[in-house]
């Protein structure tokens, strides 16, 4: 088989939310189709994917050095050895020339059409992708579901406590048996009115993570750790520059509950690095890295052997990000669970009608590849793409 061709447009995130850092409104994420030479039903079979989200479409990056490097390889090299598409050899066409380290933009960009390859495999032998993804790893998949908790709590202008309350009984009322709120963005005792709101209304901090998004320096995040020690909660999240592996282990040595970080490391170098220097606690913390902006799950896969070998078991990786894609690679893999973003990040958060919600587990739906065709929204977009 062959590409035949690739395309890459750059869609707007809805909605005007914002965390400590960012505002998502102007946002936008890459939507890539990898066409194939192969027919079925009178068409080209394509695989979709996309960058996961939050940093932006890649579309010069794609068009400028990865797609022109892909479609100019010898087609026979980026085949595995069952003569069909190789995500790892596609993943090492697109990064021939580039130097190693500074994993930044490049990352997600390569990213959207590894993913979309591991689509089109899937779409090839007409399964969802979480099958093809747990046979390419030598682990048996199944439909039991896994464990999702909704992801939520952005600051938006007039939201106050009372609007934050009814945000997440929404989410437990659905089906959402934990969640997580933005810190961070007003002050410490705001924050903990916020926080306290949220407990109440889970039932308790277990069901209640918190994710400062990478704002606090050393002395504003042991703040809140200090605040927070006593209220048992589910984790607490890129409380410092992702990259600050220092102040990750000062803070694991001053807070006893699971520390979660990882969705702004794009490499297995930079998660080899957190776990020599981070203060990692293998028996607690949690670790969010995102094939959809770390490379693909050719590299995600890596990371997660790399856990296992310091001691972590897959089970503590929720990967950021929550949509299908994820949804797929955390069943196929076995890890310990997905975010969700209901009703924000549309048209690319959220699962599709067929996934099915209950007693806080999400089963993927049946649809071959990723299914993102399935989802409302995004599958006017994919149709247009693919026409
Ligand atoms: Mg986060």
């Amino acid at each position: 088989m062959r590409i035949a061709e690739i395309r890459e447009v750059a869609v707007p995130l809805r909605g005007d939310i914002a965390n400590a850092v960012v505002s998502f409104a102007g946002h936008t994420v890459s939507l890539v189709a990898v066409v194939s030479d192969v027919v079925r039903d009178g068409g080209p079979v394509a695989g979709v994917a996309f960058n996961s989200i939050g940093r932006h479409a890649q579309g010069g990056i794609l068009r400028d050095r990865m797609i022109p490097r892909l479609l100019a390889a010898d087609p026979d090299t980026l085949l595995g050895t069952d003569g069909v598409l190789d995500p790892a050899a596609v993943l090492a066409a697109m990064m021939q020339g580039e130097k190693p380290g500074g994993h930044g933009d490049r990352a997600a960009a390569a990213s959207a059409v590894e993913l979309a390859c591991w689509d089109l495999l899937a779409k090839l032998h007409g399964e969802p992708a979480h099958v093809t993804i747990a046979r390419a790893h030598g682990r048996e998949t199944s439909y039991a579901g896994v464990p999702v908790y909704a992801a939520g709590g952005y600051y938006a202008p007039g939201k106050g406590v009372a609007e934050l309350r009814a945000e997440l009984a929404g989410y437990r009322d659905s089906g959402y048996a934990a969640v997580k709120i933005k810190i961070g963005g007003v002050s410490l005792a705001e924050d903990l009115a916020r926080l306290e709101a949220s407990i109440d209304e889970l039932g308790g901090g277990h069901a209640v993570a918190v994710d400062a998004n990478g704002r606090f320096d050393a002395v504003t995040a042991l703040a809140y750790a200090d605040a927070m020690e006593g209220l048992g909660l589910r984790w607490y999240e890129e409380a410092g520059d992702p990259l600050d592996y220092d102040l990750n282990r000062r803070l694991a040595e001053a807070y006893s509950g699971p520390i979660a970080t990882g969705e702004n490391l794009f490499s297995t170098q930079d998660v080899r690095n957190l776990l020599l220097f981070g203060g990692v606690r293998p028996d607690r913390d949690i670790f969010q890295m995102d094939a959809g902006l770390g490379y693909g799950l050719t590299e995600y896969a890596r990371m997660i052997d790399l856990l296992a070998r310091h001691g972590v078991d897959r089970t503590a990786a929720f990967p950021h990000g929550g949509h299908l894609v994820n949804l797929h690679i955390v069943t196929g893999l076995g890890l310990g669970g997905c975010e969700a973003y209901p009703g924000v990040f549309e048209p690319f958060g959220g699962y599709s009608p067929g996934c099915r919600l209950e007693g806080g587990l999400i089963h993927p739906a049946e649809d071959p590849g990723f299914g993102l065709e399935a989802k409302p929204g995004l599958a006017d977009e994919i149709a247009r793409l693919v026409a």
